[in-house]
């Protein structure tokens, strides 16, 4: 068996011993004669499975108790329209447009009501976080929304925005569980576990209980309203079982790695390892502002289309794939999420240093 290292930004590397558990007990789960995706989500084994996930992910992030946690579908998009349906009691809210994601998001609203770009850092192809200390944000805005790392774009707050009192709903999709967070901060905290926990097919939202209503906004679906969900504990219709399983298993390897100050630490020094090796190149150079560098998705270009497609190509077969930046952006992106072991940026970056001797002109 040969793993490569797989630096794509989503669906995404995943720990290798949480591979292998499941690989385990693909036949039969715990002696129960079957695997989890052939179990009923209303059976005991299967009830356990999810509280514990819940559970773990509580520890992890030490989410407050009038949090709820709801494990749904439809991936991040989806939900870009779930928060104005639920949350837009004004029909007013404000966007930070920071890359793609914020984008979409912020057009998503519109079909609901006035969705306000308060700022953007669009001038610059998103290469930076605009300063949200002193924002615009109209006096009846019901929540004001950011994407927390910009996956495309490599970038990350590192610094939340003066919401001036109203509720902070942050997409961390492509930082979910990466380090800690304080979740009392926001009233909404959610993501496609894809990118940084799980296999695709579920977002995990983090909800302060108050912002669950009765009173959303005329024609939200039933599946739709967050009241449905949280009232049956993500079981209100078959959820995607395995997906929040595979979940579980990556919550326990994260408390077994020591938890997020742990993964905290290990990502900086990941991200480290390639940023200072971009920064003293002379080939290769980073696409965004220092200050505001993702610890997760790092973009960087030669400046030459033609080398950059002949290093995508060199660096694949070398065993490092999915290098290639996003097409509005050009060049290469690392994704180095937790699942990301060191000695894949280390390899990555010797790989660099080589290709650099070869074609540097
Ligand atoms: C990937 C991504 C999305 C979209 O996720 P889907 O699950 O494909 O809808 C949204 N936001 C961010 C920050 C992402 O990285």
């Amino acid at each position: 068996m040969a793993r490569i290292y797989n630096f794509s930004a989503g669906p995404a590397v995943l720990p290798e011993e949480v591979l292998k558990e499941a690989a385990e007990e693909m036949m039969d789960y715990r002696g129960c004669g079957m695997s989890v995706m052939e179990m009923s989500h209303r059976s005991k084994m299967y009830d356990d499975i999810i509280k514990a996930a819940e559970q773990d992910l509580r520890d992890l992030l030490n989410v407050p108790d009038n949090y709820k946690v709801l494990f749904l579908q439809g991936g991040a998009y989806q939900f870009f329209a779930e928060v104005p349906m639920n949350l837009m009691k004004n029909k007013k809210a404000a966007y930070i447009v920071t890359g793609q994601w914020a984008k979409k998001a912020y057009k998503e609203a519109q079909i609901y009501g006035d969705a306000v770009a308060v700022a953007s850092s669009e001038d610059k192809t998103f290469s930076y976080i605009p300063d949200c200390s002193d924002l615009d944000i109209p006096e009846d805005a019901d929540y004001v929304y950011i994407c927390e790392n910009n996956t495309i774009y490599g970038t990350a707050y590192h610094k939340l925005p003066n919401t001036k009192g109203k509720i902070l709903v942050s997409d961390v999709s492509s930082k979910f569980l990466s380090e800690p967070a304080d979740i009392s901060k926001y009233g909404v905290y959610y993501g496609g576990v894809q990118k940084n926990i799980g296999p695709a097919g579920c977002v995990i939202a983090i909800i302060r209980e108050d912002l669950i209503t009765d009173d959303v906004l005329p024609g939200t679906p039933t599946m739709l309203k967050w009241k449905t969900q949280a009232d049956a504990d993500s079981l209100f219709n078959t959820p995607p079982c395995y997906n929040i399983y595979m979940c579980g298993k990556v919550f326990k390897w994260l408390k077994n790695m020591g938890g997020l100050e742990v993964m905290k630490q290990r990502n900086e020094e990941k991200a480290a390892i390639l940023y200072d090796f971009l920064d003293n190149s002379k080939l290769f150079k980073g696409t965004v502002v220092k200050e505001d560098r993702s610890l997760m998705n790092v973009p960087f270009i030669t400046g030459d289309k033609d080398l950059d497609a002949k290093f995508v190509a060199e660096a694949k077969a070398a065993g490092l794939e999915n290098l290639k930046g996003h097409r509005t952006v050009g060049g290469m992106r690392a994704s180095i999420y937790n699942a990301m072991p060191k000695a894949g940026v280390e390899k990555l970056v010797e790989f660099m240093t080589q290709f650099e001797k070869e074609n540097l002109k």
